[in-house]
């Protein structure tokens, strides 16, 4: 079983993962991702794997696989791949997003590249532990490898590895985690970026407090959409404090720019006289640098000849490393001004955001597995700027990292615009890269028994 099969199977299974469309519109009837256990559990038929199947919810599928090692006190790792995806706009798309086409070398479909692709390449690398390689030696782990294919990620994993961390912990308990995102080559070595943790998050809504009256008669009411709009317009416009975390310093560093506009990048004072220099990664470069408030949900108003008294606005927050609830309800107070005499801020959910350490043995094997690809890159270790469920394993302190390995044909800004957008794809050469390099990174990291191995090898090498 050579890499290009491991390509092959990979390509296949992604396709099929794909196609079963499960898609999740953040209501618990949605996501089904029991279609993905089914493809899965076909998959892993005759490999004398096992796989545990937990179902919080109709439907809410997660499959669970483990190869226990042969060294209980050397290090265990899970792979650990969502199977559901975001709703696509299909009047944007070029090609039919669930068809998984593959043209010119390009397999499009949403998931491809958030992330049923990694999710495919760990199914195809655990069964081919499981199953050893014919024509080589068959590699036991001494550390446990776990697979765990899981639902619900893209809703906040109510049904996924949330449910799994409360009510079976024991299924995914592990010392390391690899899962999404990672891989986009940044700058000229280049440096492949590795998610080593997260912002946190915070939900809020505004109500804002107005005063009905009839739509024939605006002038001088209190018309609760027209002061919704104006706090909408001033959380659009608030800028917040810019900080400068230890990875963006590094990220800034990586990309290549001139002197100037680097040092720009890491100065609170001129970041934002800097930011259009990075082009398509604006957004990031901000996020990566704020706190941040997306006003994306607005509901006001029954009735066209009514004039509401009551408007709702749902944030998005997401904060930086040091950032709590307090600073959360600064920020807002800050950027409503006098507005907040019409309005009161609530909710109180909040997740700090989590970091893993990057001195670890295993992320000294992902580099070695990076360098295969690009034998002169450096590892940039990356905070995410959106949610994955790295957070649920960080927080109960056990390294975990997103991960992969790109082709140049990728930088973060287009990994960015393709993640939950229209046109989702990903080229099979950064398929081959990444699923080899997990490959690698199993084998070396779970480290095998080596005699053993060498034993199978010369046998093998004399019976051919
Ligand atoms: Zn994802």
């Amino acid at each position: 079983m050579g890499s290009s099969s491991l390509l092959q199977q990979t390509t296949e299974l992604l396709q099929e993962l794909v196609r079963n469309a499960a898609v999740n519109e953040g209501t618990p009837e949605s996501g089904h991702e029991h279609r993905q256990v089914r493809t899965l559990q076909r998959f892993f038929e005759g490999s004398g794997l096992d796989p545990v199947v937990v179902e919080p919810h109709p439907g809410r599928q997660s499959l669970i696989v483990r190869i226990e090692g042969t060294d209980p006190s050397a290090p265990s790792l899970a792979l650990v791949g969502h199977t559901d995806v975001v709703p696509v706009e299909p009047a944007g798309w070029e090609r039919d997003p669930f068809a998984a086409e593959i043209v010119d070398g390009v397999l499009w479909g949403r998931g491809a590249i958030d992330m049923l692709n990694l999710t495919a390449a760990y199914a195809v690398v655990t069964r081919a532990v499981a199953l050893g390689a014919p024509g080589t030696a068959r590699f036991r782990p001494r550390g446990d490898l776990v697979f765990a294919a899981v639902a619900d990620e893209e809703n906040g994993s109510r049904f996924g590895v949330g449910w799994l961390t409360e009510h079976r912990p024991d299924l995914i308990d592990v010392d390391y985690v690899l899962t999404e995102s990672g891989g986009a080559p940044a700058g000229p070595l280049p440096s492949i970026g590795v998610m080593v943790g997260e912002k946190g998050g915070a939900g809020r809504s505004l109500r804002v407090h107005g005063a009905p009256g009839h739509g024939s008669a605006p002038w001088g009411a209190r018309n609760a959409s027209v002061i919704a709009a104006e706090a909408v317009s001033r959380i659009a416009r608030f800028r917040g404090p810019t900080v400068i975390t230890p990875q963006w310093r590094e990220y800034a560093g990586a990309l290549g720019l001139d002197a100037d506009t680097a040092a720009a990048l890491v100065d609170p004072d001129r970041f934002f006289e800097a930011l259009p220099a990075t082009g398509g990664l604006q957004g990031f470069a901000h996020a990566s640098t704020h706190t941040t408030i997306s006003p994306n949900v607005v509901r006001a108003g029954e009735k066209i000849n009514v004039i509401p008294g009551e408007a709702t606005v749902q944030l998005d927050i997401r904060v930086l490393p040091g950032v709590g609830p307090d600073e959360v309800e600064g920020y807002l107070r800050e950027a409503l001004g006098d507005l907040i005499e019409h309005i009161e801020i609530e909710g109180d959910w909040f997740g700090e955001s989590s970091l893993s350490p990057t001195s670890t043995a295993l992320f000294d094997v992902l580099r070695g597995a990076v360098r295969r690809a690009y034998p002169r890159a450096e590892l940039l270790p990356m905070l995410g700027i959106g949610g994955t469920d790295g957070r649920f394993f960080r927080r109960r302190g056990i390294p975990a990292y997103g991960f992969g390995v790109l082709s140049e044909t990728w930088d973060y800004g287009k990994f960015r615009t393709l993640f939950h957008g229209n046109n989702e794809r990903i080229d099979l050469e950064s398929l081959r890269l990444t699923v080899e390099a997990l490959d690698q990174v199993v084998r070396e990291f779970l480290g095998g028994d080596a005699s053993g191995e060498r034993r199978l090898a010369s046998i093998t090498e004399e019976s051919s």
